[in-house]
C-alpha cells in the first residue's frame, strides 16, 4: 500500500503490517541521481581488481546474513522460506560471477591501413544506471542488474517494487558495509510511474534497466528515447512446455511442478502452457494430478509449505478470471481451483490448479498468468506444437521433453525463445545469458553477455607515428 509519504509493507500470507518505508520526494531522488553521477568518474577509474574485491566483500556479507535476509524476503513477498534461501544464493551468484568478469573487460587493437597509424578499441562504463525491479525476486532481480553495472564501472540507483522494498534496502546496507561507496549504489522508494519519469527525464542517467510487465517496459523504452538512453528490458513471458510422445513422462511431471509452482507460479520463466502429444495426455495428466495434490499451500515461513500466497488482489483477480475464462471455453478442472482470501487484510492463496482440454483461444493460452495454474492442451504433430508455442508475442523461456535427438534438435531450431530447457525445467544460472526475444525484452542478464549492456565501445586512432 502506498500514499504520498509512506509505503506500508504487508505480509501477503497474513495481511500483517511488517514495516513502513518513506516515499522519496522528487528533490531527494534528483539529489541521489546527482550524487551518483558525481561518483561516476571515481568509480569508473577505480581499478577493476579493487571493484572486484569490494563486490566479493558484498557477496560474503550477504551470505553471512542469509537466514535473516531469507526471512525478510518471505515476510514481504510470501515465497516459501526454502525458496528465499535459494534466492539469496542465486542473488550472490551474480555478484560472484561479475566480480570475476570485472577483471575481463578487454579491448583490442585493429590492424591499421597505414604503417603510421594504430587503432585501439577500449570498453568503458556507460555511466550512471537506473534500475526498476519487481517483487517476485526482490534480491536476485536487483543483484542481476547491480553486479554487472558495478563490475563495468557504472554507478547504480534502484527503485524496488512497492510490495518488497525491504530486501533491497538490506542489500544496499550490506553493499555499503562491504566498502562500496554510498553514492555508487543507492536505493529510492516510491511509486513506479513518478520515479520512472524522474529517471527517464534525467540527462545524468545513461541507462535504464527494468524487469516487470511488458506495458511498463514499452513505456520506459519510449521515454528513454528522448535522451537516447541505453535500455535493457526483461519483460513478461508465456512459456510453453512441449511434451513429445517419446518423453520421459515422470521427468516431465517432476519438472513441470518444479517450474510452475516455484514462487506460486509468479516467475517470468515458469511454464504457462503445457502442450502434450495427444497419445500420452491421459497418462501425463493423471500422474501430474497425483503429484500436484501432494503440494502444501500456506504461510511460507513454515518449512513444509511449497506454495505460498500470490502477491496481491490484482494478481489474484487476474488468475481467477483466467481460470473462469478457460472453463467457459470448455476446459475441465482436473484439480485445485480452491482459494483462501481476505480482502480486508489483503491475503490471497490460490491452490495449485490443473486445467485440461484448454481451448487455444482461452486467455490463459495467450497472456502471462503469474499464478499456480497449469493449462494443458494437446497436439498431434511437432509442427502443430511449435505453431502453438510460437503463437504469442512473448519469447522468453520455452521447454521441451524428448529423448530423440533429431526431434529435440528440430524443436530447438524452431522455437522463438531466448531461453530453452530440453528435459530441464530450471535453466537459470548466473553464467548463462538470460533474456527474451520478441516482446519479452531487450538484452541479456548473466553470462559474458550480461556485462556488455553496461559498456560503451570507444576507439582511438593514433596517427603520424613516424
Ligand atoms: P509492473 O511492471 O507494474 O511493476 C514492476 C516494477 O515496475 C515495480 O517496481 C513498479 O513500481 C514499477 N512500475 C510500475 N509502473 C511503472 C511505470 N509507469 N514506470 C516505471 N516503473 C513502473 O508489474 P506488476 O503490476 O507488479 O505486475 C503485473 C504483471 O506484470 C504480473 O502479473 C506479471 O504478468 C508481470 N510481471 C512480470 C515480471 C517479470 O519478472 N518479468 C515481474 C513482475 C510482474
Amino acid at each position: 500500500m502506498i500514499d504520498t509519504k509512506k509505503i506500508i509493507i504487508k505480509n501477503p500470507a497474513t495481511g500483517e503490517i511488517i514495516q513502513e518505508v518513506d516515499v522519496d520526494s522528487r528533490t531527494n531522488i534528483e539529489k541521489a541521481i546527482s550524487s551518483g553521477h558525481s561518483a561516476f568518474k571515481t568509480w569508473k577509474n577505480t581499478d577493476a581488481h579493487r571493484r572486484s574485491e569490494l563486490m566479493k566483500n558484498w557477496s560474503t556479507i550477504i551470505q553471512d546474513n542469509k537466514q535473516e535476509l531469507a526471512k525478510l524476503m518471505t515476510l514481504e513477498s510470501g515465497k516459501p522460506i526454502n525458496e528465499s534461501k535459494g534466492e539469496v544464493d542465486y542473488a550472490t551468484s551474480y555478484i560472484d560471477w561479475y566480480a570475476e568478469e570485472a577483471k575481463r573487460v578487454y579491448g583490442r587493437t585493429i590492424p591499421a591501413n597505414s604503417d603510421s597509424k594504430k587503432i585501439i578499441v577500449s570498453k568503458e562504463a556507460v555511466g550512471m544506471v537506473a534500475a526498476i525491479t519487481p517483487w517476485n525476486f526482490p534480491a536476485a532481480m536487483m543483484t542481476r542488474k547491480a553486479a554487472p553495472a558495478l563490475a563495468a564501472g557504472c554507478t547504480f540507483i534502484v527503485k524496488p517494487a512497492e510490495e518488497t522494498p525491504l530486501t533491497t534496502l538490506k542489500l544496499i546496507e550490506y553493499a555499503h558495509e562491504a566498502g562500496i561507496p554510498e553514492n555508487v549504489i543507492q536505493c529510492v522508494n516510491g511509486p513506479g510511474k513518478e520515479i520512472g519519469n524522474t529517471f527517464t527525464q534525467s540527462d545524468l542517467i545513461r541507462k535504464i534497466t527494468f524487469t516487470g510487465s511488458t506495458p511498463v517496459g514499452k513505456q520506459l523504452i519510449k521515454d528513454s528515447a528522448d535522451s537516447v538512453k541505453h535500455v535493457s528490458m526483461e519483460l513478461g513471458g508465456h512459456a510453453p512446455m512441449i511434451i513429445a510422445k517419446d518423453a520421459d513422462i515422470d521427468l516431465a511431471v517432476e519438472q513441470t511442478i518444479a517450474s510452475k509452482f516455484r514462487n506460486a507460479g509468479q516467475t517470468c520463466i515458469c511454464v504457462n502452457r503445457v502442450l502434450v502429444d495427444e497419445s500420452i495426455v491421459e497418462e501425463f495428466s493423471s500422474k501430474l494430478k497425483l503429484e500436484v495434490e501432494k503440494l502444501n499451500v500456506g504461510n511460507g515461513l513454515d518449512e513444509n509449505i511449497q506454495v505460498g500466497p500470490v502477491i496481491n488482489k490484482k494478481g489474484f483477480d487476474k488468475i481467477l478470471s483466467q481460470i473462469e475464462d478457460a472453463v467457459n471455453k470448455g476446459a475441465e478442472i482436473l484439480s485445485g481451483n480452491k482459494t483462501i482470501s481476505d480482502d480486508q487484510d489483503g491475503y490471497y492463496f490460490v491452490h495449485p490448479t490443473i486445467l485440461k482440454n484448454v481451448a487455444k483461444n482461452a486467455d490463459i493460452m495467450q497472456e502471462e498468468t503469474f499464478g499456480p495454474v497449469i493449462p494443458i492442451t494437446t497436439f498431434s504433430s511437432i509442427d502443430e506444437a511449435l505453431e502453438i508455442a510460437n503463437s504469442t508475442p512473448f519469447g522468453l523461456a520455452a521447454y521441451f521433453f524428448t529423448n530423440d535427438y533429431r526431434i529435440g534438435n528440430y524443436i530447438h531450431g524452431n522455437l522463438e525463445f531466448g531461453i530453452i530447457g530440453w528435459n530441464d525445467g530450471a535453466p537459470s544460472a548466473a553464467h548463462a545469458p538470460f533474456g527474451g526475444m520478441k516482446e519479452s525484452g531487450l538484452g541479456r542478464e548473466g553470462g559474458i553477455e550480461g556485462i556488455e549492456p553496461y559498456l560503451e565501445t570507444k576507439y582511438l586512432s593514433i596517427g603520424n607515428l613516424k
